[in-house]
């Protein structure tokens, strides 16, 4: 679809939905076709008329720009016009189920968002005095409280930014630990198959070496085959529970012990924590380190690079290498942001920063919002009802699908699928784009690894019953498509404005940059 200077040129492509005729402008009714926002506009008109100015001359002397500035001249209507339609293209939670495994993409309370926007907490600046945002303090201070108190641990360092920067936190709270403990020689970080990529990216990143341990065919850590690698070369062992495959690591305890008896530390992955909130505390498993993405328990929206937050539980024997600064409540109500290595000496084996501030208030806010209105029992339920949807969507589905761990009792939060039974030729990628023919959001595909052509999805707590139903019925159809080899399958979506896009072209050679191209180049 292109427009220029002469006006619209009508490029749709050859009708697809069932021979309805190419309209003039390319769009289809309320599906309306946007091209770039440079070949709307170009930058040598402008939406906008200033006043002339009756000053002679510039002040601004040598930093007058000396080349236009080179973006388009649109008006407000037009570029919230193209904003809003490039929007109504994109899958949204507001509009469906979003059922991508191990991202916890579910519904967020619009309180969270009454409460984050609230200006005491949306408008609070890092630089303010400490006296000035002792309430934003007071949220930040109360949400470690119960982050503490749901997982049982000893300490919590709130402000890495995201789950895998809470992963480097925790990471460097083991290796200032073991340099303490005068046993820096500890080198080796050792990571489940199963693990998600950040885990052995964090370890190394830390400047470990990483040691993959093998899963067993019920899909969860190798016990025997871990016990047999420990030894006094082994830093720790990072362990996500529940594991990506959806599944419980029911021998974390005897993993725990064995960790700990060969003197290691153990790295709990906790992204997946909305699968148990409520129902275990990871310190009781003996885990020494675990974050919480706040953007995937606790609710705050999440992806399209968005803020996320990770927080890190810390055992007793890394409680005090966490990182400055964090909050602490004194006797008389007044908090303290306890910033220095000096501050009382109350901190002194801190590993240092891992950011320049805090962290994210908007998120904290959303965070405790969520926890307070849910309480208790609320917390639980999202626990038991993620659980429930998606042994729902097991059971409903593995007499079509290949489903692996099937066999091995309930799933926890996620229900994986295999491309195993399809028809020659055929794969998860073909399911995945005729899903989005059916209104949805594809699952997470080939991930993770050790499930081949892997299908993993996650419904949440928060989707009704008729809601998954119709998801069912969805994935039910295109997977029987897929296994009687209806060729229709492979040039899916047919109804998305783009269809099969070269995902690895786009991903090797990205064009970043908009280059002006001659009409008659662009109308091609
Ligand atoms: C999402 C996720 C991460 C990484 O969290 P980010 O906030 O995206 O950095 C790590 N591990 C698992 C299992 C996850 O699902």
């Amino acid at each position: 679809m292109t427009i220029n200077q002469s006006g619209w040129k009508p490029t749709a492509p050859e009708a697809k939905d069932g021979g309805a005729p190419a309209t003039f402008t390319g769009n289809r009714a309320l599906m309306l076709e946007e091209a770039l926002i440079f070949e709307i506009g170009d930058d040598k008109t402008t939406g906008v008329d200033f006043p002339a100015g009756d000053v002679a001359g510039s002040r601004l002397g040598d930093l007058t720009r000396k080349a236009p500035i080179g973006l388009p001249g649109l008006s407000e209507p037009e570029t919230i016009r193209h904003y809003t339609r490039l929007s109504r293209q994109n899958y949204a939670i507001d509009l469906g189920l979003f059922p991508l495994g191990s991202c916890t993409m579910k519904h967020n309370p619009r309180l969270n968002e009454k409460m984050a926007r609230l200006p005491g907490f949306a408008d609070v600046h890092p630089l303010q005095p400490v006296d000035t945002v002792q309430g934003a303090l007071g949220v930040i201070n109360e949400l470690a409280f119960w982050l503490i108190e749901l997982t049982g641990m000893e300490g919590v360092a709130m402000s890495p930014k995201a789950g895998a920067h809470g992963e480097l936190c925790g990471i460097l709270c083991i290796k200032a630990a073991l340099e303490k403990r005068g046993e820096g020689h500890r080198k080796v970080v050792l990571v489940p198959e199963s693990a998600h990529g950040t885990n052995p990216a964090t370890a190394a990143f830390a400047g470990f070496t990483v040691e993959d341990i093998p899963a067993t065919a019920d899909g969860r850590v190798d016990l025997a085959a871990l016990e047999a690698r420990l030894g006094p070369d082994v830093a720790a062992v990072m362990i996500t529970n529940p594991n990506t495959c959806g599944l419980f690591e029911r021998d974390l305890k005897k993993i725990s012990d064995a960790v700990h008896a060969a003197g290691g530390y153990v790295y709990c992955d906790g992204a997946n924590f909305n699968a148990i909130v409520g129902r275990v505390r990871p310190g009781d498993l003996g885990v020494d380190a675990m974050h919480i993405n706040l953007h995937k328990t606790f609710s705050t929206p999440h992806g399209g690079g968005g803020p996320g937050s990770g927080p890190v539980v810390l055992s007793k024997a890394l409680a005090p290498f966490g990182p400055l600064p964090f909050t602490a409540r004194h006797a008389d109500g007044h908090i303290q942001l306890v910033e220095e290595e000096t501050a009382g000496d109350d901190h002194p084996d801190t590993f240092g920063r891992m950011t320049a501030f805090h962290g994210q208030m908007g998120m904290f806010t959303r965070a405790l919002t969520y926890i307070l209105s849910h309480g208790a029992d609320g917390l639980r339920q999202v626990a038991e009802d993620a659980v429930l949807n998606a042994n729902y969507i097991l059971r409903s589905l593995e007499d079509t699908l290949d489903a692996p761990f099937a066999g091995s009792g309930p799933c926890m939060h996620e229900a994986i699928f295999s491309d195993a039974g399809l028809a020659e030729g055929f794969s998860t990628i073909d399911i995945a784009k005729a899903l989005i023919d059916e209104g949805f959001h594809p699952m997470t595909m080939y991930f993770p690894l050790v499930v081949h052509g892997a299908m993993l999805v996650e419904p949440t707590e928060t989707e009704s019953k008729a809601g998954i139903d119709q998801f069912v019925g969805a994935l039910r159809s295109v997977a029987e498509r897929a296994k009687a080899g209806d060729q229709s399958l492979k040039t899916a979506p047919h109804f998305a404005p783009r269809a099969r896009l070269d995902e690895t072209l786009a991903a090797r050679k990205p064009v970043l940059v908009w280059k002006e191209r001659p009409l008659a180049q662009a109308a091609e």
